[in-house]
């Protein structure tokens, strides 16, 4: 008699499509993942599962399609608790008379703490498995993110006038170097530099963030021609556009996250591809601050890495990224002037393998692939609004919401059980945003 050898793993989940996001851009009917010692050891079909491994638990998602985590490239976690305190503003207006005076008022390590946990619950139930923030106090960010054992890259802020968070530019990069030291072994916290952006930060700074992102090896976050305005002030102010200068101070290369890029011409596209740069696209903050229209298209066709985010939920107002898919994919249409323009699974690469190539972590996220940290979204399309359902990236993209995300795991854990949360305490979340409410409104 002969012995079957099995491999032992740690969980093996069981989909009806499993959707890797690999460079085949596969969709696989009835497949099954294998985790151990938290990342993926294994893709097959699950009626070989048997023969392959011995699993000490399984999952079976009947009617799911089980995806890479989302990864949600730009945000300001805290802002959460900001949400819906000015709506229907310009951005200078919205900014500067609005969201810089309560942030003044308001912001401290609790606010940061709390308001980070309420957006990563709103994220992970919404299927977001990790997030970059650019916010002040990021130790508080990487602290909540730890607890919550989401994960999460701190573009840690540097501007050139003083906040609450530092009194200059030195002292923010200090800040930042201190940061990346402490959480340089940390499983969930990250780290990069995030220059507010160009109009926020002069020369100098901006010429040692980039000499230090390439000794610690890590990104550069910035907001980059987020309105007509922004591009005109600084020709008139400097004589070049903003991306122009940034060029100059040998800033464009394959570490910048450019957030935004919604004033684009040729010549800017061109800068972004053949330096390797990376853009955010944030399209519902772009839509709600009148901010302009990324050209997604024009830039995929130059072969630019364009990634989602749903920036802070003070311009959003939330923090959904598979409604955010929905309104990239429409946009980029309507902005091309063309149906073609950005398909279902380009819309659901943004928000999975782009992001994690953007934020350098391609290595171990953003896809399902062996060897990968077993960071994954399971999505029930068993409802009537995906009835009948000929094509599951068709309806992730186009006819779910995010209500269906069912199940959530980070590095192997489950973060989010048939939509509970595992890690976040939603009754002492209820209480705080309430406590909030009544600081920040005044009743
Ligand atoms: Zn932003």
């Amino acid at each position: 008699m002969t012995e079957t050898r099995t491999e032992s793993v740690d969980l093996l989940i069981h989909s009806r499509w499993v959707i890797p996001m690999d460079p085949a851009r596969s969709v696989l009917p009835n497949h099954c993942v294998a985790i151990r010692d938290k990342r993926i050891v294994g893709l097959c079909p699950s009626s070989d599962a048997g023969k392959l491994y011995s699993a000490a638990a399984e999952k079976h998602l009947n009617s799911h399609a089980l995806i890479p985590g989302l990864v949600n490239a730009h945000g300001h976690a805290a802002m959460s608790l900001l949400r819906g305190v000015a709506d229907d503003l310009p951005l200078k207006t919205w900014l500067e008379e609005h969201i810089w005076p309560l942030e003044g008022e308001h912001v401290s390590r609790e606010f940061v703490y709390q308001g980070s946990t309420l957006a990563m619950a709103e994220m992970l139930r919404s299927g977001t498995t990790t997030f970059a923030d650019m916010y002040f106090f990021p130790d508080e960010v990487a602290r909540a993110a730890i607890d919550a054992q989401m994960r999460v890259q701190l573009a840690s802020p540097v501007l050139d006038f003083p906040t609450i968070w530092a009194a200059d530019a030195e002292e923010y990069i200090r800040k930042a170097c201190t940061l990346h030291d402490d959480f340089r072994s940390s499983e969930f916290a990250h780290t990069a530099f995030g220059p507010h952006a160009p109009y926020t930060v002069s020369d100098a700074p901006l010429r040692k963030l980039s000499m230090l992102a390439d000794e610690l090896d890590v990104p550069i976050h910035m907001h980059v021609h987020e309105t007509a305005q922004e591009v005109s002030d600084a020709v008139a102010q400097h004589g070049n556009r903003p991306l122009q200068r940034l060029h100059a101070l040998g800033m464009i290369s394959p570490r910048l996250l450019c957030v935004h890029a919604t004033e684009l011409d040729a010549e800017d596209i061109a800068l972004l591809a053949d330096n390797g740069a990376s853009v955010i696209h944030c399209p519902e903050s772009n839509l709600k601050l009148a901010s302009g229209f990324c050209k997604v298209a024009a830039l995929q066709q130059h072969q630019v890495n364009v990634a989602l985010g749903t920036d802070g939920c003070a311009s959003n107002n939330d923090l959904d990224m598979i409604g955010e898919m929905r309104s990239a994919a429409m946009l980029a249409k309507a902005v091309a002037d063309d149906a073609s323009a950005l398909p279902a699974m380009e819309a659901l690469a943004m928000a999975t393998i782009n992001g994690a190539s953007a934020l350098g972590m391609s290595a171990d996220i953003g896809s399902l692939e062996v060897g990968k940290l077993a960071d994954l979204t399971a999505v029930d399309l068993d409802a009537i609004n995906c009835w009948p359902l000929h094509n599951p990236v068709s309806h992730l993209v186009y006819a779910c919401n995010s209500s269906q995300v069912s199940d959530v795991w980070v590095s192997g854990r489950a973060l989010l059980i048939d939509g509970e949360l595992q890690t976040i305490d939603i009754d002492l979340l209820r209480n705080q945003s309430e406590d909030w409410q009544r600081k920040i409104s005044g009743n």
